[in-house]
């Protein structure tokens, strides 16, 4: 008998002293098409807008897999969701790391 075992898709958190974001945050379910990385979960971007004094703000755009996408024997289940904004936030308030993930 075959057997495939799903686990939750593993999204590494950013390191605690990580500043949050603070701004406005959107989240789109439209990585597969935005994110340019097949192998991607998520990514983020920054939407600038000006207001009519032209004073400019930002909102942090995190563009997500659906919930529910199975990929490389994982799911994105609500919770590793939930950990992906929490990541990609983290990249909204500048947050790199070294080896390109998600
Ligand atoms: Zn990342």
């Amino acid at each position: 008998m075959m057997r495939a075992i799903i686990v939750a898709a593993v999204i590494a958190l950013p390191p605690k002293h990580t500043p949050p974001f603070d701004g406005q945050v959107i989240v789109v379910p439209d990585a597969a098409t935005f994110c340019g990385r097949p192998d991607a979960w998520g990514c983020a971007s920054l939407l600038w807008t000006a207001d009519e004094q032209g004073r400019t703000s930002y909102a942090c755009v995190i563009h997500t897999l659906p919930i529910g996408t199975v990929m490389k024997r994982q799911v994105l289940n609500a919770k590793s969701h939930a950990r992906l904004i929490e990541h990609e936030k983290a990249h909204c308030s500048g947050w790199t790391h070294e080896r390109a993930r998600l």
